[in-house]
């Protein structure tokens, strides 16, 4: 146009069925839409794409849109991938969403690209009055300044329309899957509920205990399969290396034990069952479940004055360790924890950014990156790519550090070992803080 706005549009459906009916659309169709513009090694996509159909699955990674999860196209959704349009609007659906901005570069491994948002608008005039009208300035990304064309919101989220393999599994699994016809692992430890007489019930229905837990499960459910290390790992659960006396509660994916040489008294490790060596290789409902371990650990630490810090050091660890430390809320915010990070990182000379909220770590460190990786109570997260070496404590000197916990002596976790009886009283107590909180019980 006359503005230098640069303006896409698809009108009509894809066709279901060939030959294409005449309001239909085909993905070839598309394709000679899309191969002029992109095939110039000057094109960096356009300023708008209206498309009568929404791209399909649109809504990854990002804010959700009510029923209308399954709707749209996949052609669209491969259209709005390559054409880059810094403004997406679709119709069709008779709904109003506008989703989250999304990136179009992945962060680290490419240059930085303007963000992409998609705004579907309900019917002109419809009785319900969801919005259908959108007004905006735009100026056209040809006249705009580089760096601000490619400046990232704090709500980007990753893109759409670029999901792992893994991720990609919806379709459910047929119900006699040979999956699941692996005979169940189960787990049955004695963590000293029996002993407790069990008779502080909060109304919830609970096993007498871990070995009747067992049953119980088993006859509700199978347990899925975890995968097995080839050697010795001190962390898998069923291996025999596991010092189960340390284990607190233990979910379907995950379980939560008492760190060794804890920091402090409530400091844990979440684990997987499975053998994985790091976040990114988990799959949806691994994580899942270690999201809610620990939302209920925040939740714990919350009654007693507390706030929470992970972190993950993927480099010379075989199994997952995500390590949970409370630090008291009256001690240091949660701006002292970043900047303490931050400060500590960069005497190292190593290089820790922090990384928009919504970022998929699988986008930035692909699995067997090396990585070191912070989440502070208020979601915010750091991120070190580790290049050579690495202080192998780092993440408990920073905490045992003078500006946060203060007990420098105790950065060393050989300098915190308890004996196997402390051990076990401090779990003991763990236990019992953490029940009210635990989830893996509510079956
Ligand atoms: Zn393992």
């Amino acid at each position: 146009g006359v503005s230098g706005l640069q303006i896409a549009y698809v009108s009509g459906q894809e066709a279901l069925q060939e030959p294409a009916p005449a309001h239909c659309f085909t993905s070839k169709d598309l394709s000679a839409l899309v191969t002029p513009l992109t095939s110039s090694s000057k094109f960096r996509g356009l300023d708008i794409l209206l498309t009568s159909q929404w791209p399909r699955g649109v809504w990854h990674y990002g804010n959700t849109p009510v029923n209308t999860k399954s709707c749209g196209s996949s052609s669209i959704a491969v259209l709005a991938d390559k054409l880059k349009p810094r403004y997406h609007f679709a119709a069709l659906e008779g709904a109003h969403y506008e989703r989250l901005p999304y990136r179009n570069h992945v962060v680290l491994q490419e240059n930085a690209q303007h963000v992409s948002r998609f705004i579907a608008l309900a019917t002109v005039g419809n009785p319900a009055k969801k919005k259908y009208l959108y007004a905006f300035n735009i100026v056209p990304m040809k006249n705009m300044d580089p760096t601000e064309l490619v400046k990232q919101p704090q709500d980007v989220t990753e893109n759409p329309y670029r999901r792992p393999a893994k991720d990609k599994k919806e379709a459910p699994k047929p119900a006699f899957s040979t999956e699941e016809e692996e005979p169940a692992q189960q787990f049955f430890f004695d963590l000293g509920r029996k002993q407790d007489g069990n008779a502080r019930g909060r109304g919830r229905k609970r096993p007498s205990d871990w070995e009747d837990r067992g049953r119980h499960r088993q006859e509700q459910h199978r347990q899925p399969r975890h995968p097995q290390p080839s050697g010795p790992c001190w962390f898998c659960l069923a291996s025999p290396q596991v010092e189960k006396h340390l284990v607190i509660s233990i979910g379907t994916h995950c379980y939560l034990a008492l760190a060794k040489g804890a920091l402090t008294p409530r400091h844990v490790l979440i684990l997987p069952i499975g053998h994985y060596q790091s976040v990114v290789e988990l799959s949806s409902e691994v994580v899942e479940e270690m999201e809610k371990y620990k939302s209920s650990l925040r939740n714990l630490y919350k009654s007693k004055g507390e706030r929470c810090v992970v972190f993950e050091r993927n480099y010379r660890s075989q199994h997952l360790q995500l390590q949970v430390v409370p630090v008291p809320l009256d001690r240091c915010t949660t701006e002292d924890i970043k900047e303490a990070f931050m400060v500590q990182a960069q005497e190292q000379r190593m290089e820790m950014m922090e990384i928009p909220q919504h970022t998929d770590l699988k986008q930035i460190a692909p699995p067997g990156t090396p990585y070191f990786y912070v989440e502070l109570d208020s979601g915010e997260k750091l991120f070190y790519r580790i290049q050579k070496h690495f202080p192998l404590q780092f993440g408990r000197e920073v905490l045992a550090s003078e500006p946060l916990l203060n007990i420098p002596t105790r950065a060393d976790w050989k300098e915190c070992k308890q004996t196997r009886e402390e051990e076990e009283q401090s779990c003991k107590q763990l236990r019992d803080d953490f029940q009210p909180y635990d989830f893996s019980w509510e079956d």
